[in-house]
């Protein structure tokens, strides 16, 4: 159970504020079945997220909200596009240039997905030649233990061979969902004030 939920403050987004700075937008990528839809209802704040043959059930693709972040306030939109991009016919390279941090995400059970999320990588690296592009890489599924297929050293080496953060979640028991998140967020602060000084 994440632990960070209750630094939530503001589920809708924040209208009346006059702070209306544009909100930050990260792109869901990942292999068809990682979970990247699980992980964005549980973002829209879907009380069930494992009612998941209904994950197209959360209110649509894309998601905007408020949350909090060390005590201060973000607005994220998050996009859950990839997969409607690949059989829509769009294309995946225009979903990669619309963000501003991405969760490359695959699933701990499926080593072939863990090799597209290397791929993908390899993509966003020379759409985003800027070296600190906030990106994490997400094992998803960590609570199929017994299924596991790329194990957390893998994951993490491969994360530092990539140059970007690492994660295990699980969607399924809402398993660090909110720090990925909130890394995220603390990664694209980090970079606008080094741009700043
Ligand atoms: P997407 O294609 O990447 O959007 O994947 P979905 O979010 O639709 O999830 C695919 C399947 O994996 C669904 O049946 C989900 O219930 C299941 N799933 C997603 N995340 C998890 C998780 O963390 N643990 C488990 N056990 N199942 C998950
Ligand atoms: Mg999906």
């Amino acid at each position: 159970w994440s632990d960070s939920t209750d630094s939530i403050i503001s589920t809708e987004s924040a209208d009346e504020s006059g702070c209306r700075s544009s909100p930050i937008r990260v792109v869901l990528m990942g292999a068809r079945g990682v979970g990247k839809s699980a992980i964005a209802s549980i973002f829209a704040g879907a009380v069930d997220s494992m009612d998941c043959d209904e994950c197209e059930g959360y209110a649509g693709e894309v998601c905007e909200r408020t949350i909090t972040v060390d005590g201060e306030e973000a607005m994220v939109t998050l996009l859950d596009t990839w997969d409607s991009e690949d059989e829509g016919g769009g294309s995946q390279d225009q979903c990669i240039q619309t963000g501003d941090a991405y969760l490359l995400v695959y699933s701990i059970t499926d080593r072939s997905s863990f090799l597209r999320a290397s791929e993908m990588r390899i993509s966003l690296r020379q759409q985003h030649p800027a070296q600190n592009t906030p990106i994490i890489l997400v094992g998803n599924k960590c609570d199929l233990v017994r299924c596991r297929e790329v194990s957390t050293t893998e994951g993490r080496a491969c994360a530092a061979v990539f140059d970007c953060k690492f994660i295990e979640t699980s969607a399924a028991m809402q398993h660090n969902i909110w720090p990925a998140f909130h890394g995220i967020v603390q990664q694209l602060r980090l970079r606008r004030d080094t741009k700043e000084n």
